[in-house]
């Protein structure tokens, strides 16, 4: 069995995390799992090609994230950071640090030798051993740029998303996202094929737009989601109207989406409509966990536009907890095959 994730970083990362957990629970070595990352969240700073959310999910299963921050590293030093500032080169919003450097410095010296981003991810994983496989969505560079007003009032900017998620903490509204250099680009190497191949595609709460909405703006995915046979099965990372963790509710309004498990799964889309029963719909989702109980009413509106929908709870508390969403998720997508 081939199950394939797309994620951003750290969502992503502890929920594929706990969907290994489930799986070596019930002992099934016989499935393998392939993680299609985010890479609209790289940036290039100081020389150093930075992959956060490639490395979230490396270090999270690897078991060398930082838990008290949920990205980079445990035992990190922020020495190289510190100096950095003490020299006042900029930018000093970024969370550098010395460990995660290493991974960076490696990255960059590999990409300059010519290795394509695929190659390099792969190289790094060989010391992590995720217990995935880790494809880049894509080996061209691409960068998440976010519209935001300029200082001359009625004229507009735009900024790295990492500029505008960490240092303005997605204070400033925003008037959309541009995924510069999506035009050109192409899926990585095994990405189109491990959403064709799937026997089950699990979207984790990741970031809807900015996260999981990047990946499927390369050329090539979303489509591939919407041809593959297997069935294609999300968790909300939006729970009573809230994003869980962090700024998601920002990105939704962005591009006027509202904040709620329902509109989330509506944005995404359902593949087929229930009425009548089969018909293209359009969007890429076939089923969909909502939180139990908060957003229990999504099973009624959503069920009947073709997304067949569940409620469960969603809380990654715990890797027993996560292991469950994943579970469920499982679950879900098997009662769509069948
Ligand atoms: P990022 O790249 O590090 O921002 O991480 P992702 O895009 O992978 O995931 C971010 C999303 O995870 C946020 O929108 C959160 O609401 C969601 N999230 C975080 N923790 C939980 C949780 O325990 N349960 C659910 N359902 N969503 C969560
Ligand atoms: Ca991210």
């Amino acid at each position: 069995m081939h199950i394939t994730v797309l994620a951003g970083g750290i969502g992503g990362a502890r929920f594929t995390r706990g969907l290994l957990h489930h799986l070596s629970g019930i002992g099934d070595g016989d499935v393998d799992v392939t993680v299609i990352g985010n890479t609209g969240d790289d940036i290039r700073l100081f020389g150093l090609q930075i992959c956060p959310d490639l490395d979230t999910v490396m270090y999270t299963l690897g078991n060398g994230i930082s838990r008290e921050r949920g990205w980079g590293r445990e035992d990190e030093t922020f020495t190289v950071k510190e100096e950095l500032a003490a020299y006042g080169v900029a930018p000093g919003w970024f969370g550098l640090g010395d460990r995660d450097t290493a991974t960076h410095l490696v990255r960059t010296q590999m990409l300059a030798a010519g290795y394509p981003l695929s190659a390099v991810t792969e190289a790094l994983c060989a010391r992590w051993e995720p217990g995935i496989r880790l494809l880049p969505m894509s080996d061209d560079r691409l960068e998440t740029h976010v519209i935001v007003d300029d200082e001359e009032p009625g004229t507009r900017r735009a900024i790295h998303f990492q500029e505008w998620w960490i240092r303005h903490r997605a204070g400033i509204p925003a008037h959309g996202f541009v995924l510069v250099g999506v035009d050109e680009a192409t899926p990585a190497p095994g990405v189109i094929e491990a959403i064709r191949d799937a026997d089950v595609v699990l979207l984790p709460p990741s970031n809807p737009i900015v996260s999981i909405g990047t990946i499927l703006q390369v050329p090539g995915i979303r489509e591939a989601l919407r041809a593959t046979a297997a069935p294609v099965v999300g968790v909300s990372p939006i729970i009573g109207g809230a994003p869980v963790h962090g700024m998601a509710d920002a990105c939704l309004a962005a591009v006027g989406v509202d904040t709620s498990a329902s509109a989330v799964a509506r944005h995404y889309g359902a593949r087929r409509s229930a009425v009548p029963a089969g018909a293209d719909a359009g969007g890429i989702l076939d089923g969909w966990l909502v939180h139990a109980s908060s957003d229990s009413a999504s099973v009624d509106e959503l069920t009947p536009l073709g997304i067949a929908t569940r409620a469960v709870p969603l809380l990654m508390t715990d890797i027993e907890a996560t292991a469950s969403i994943a579970s469920a998720a499982l679950d879900l997508a098997a009662s769509i095959t069948r």
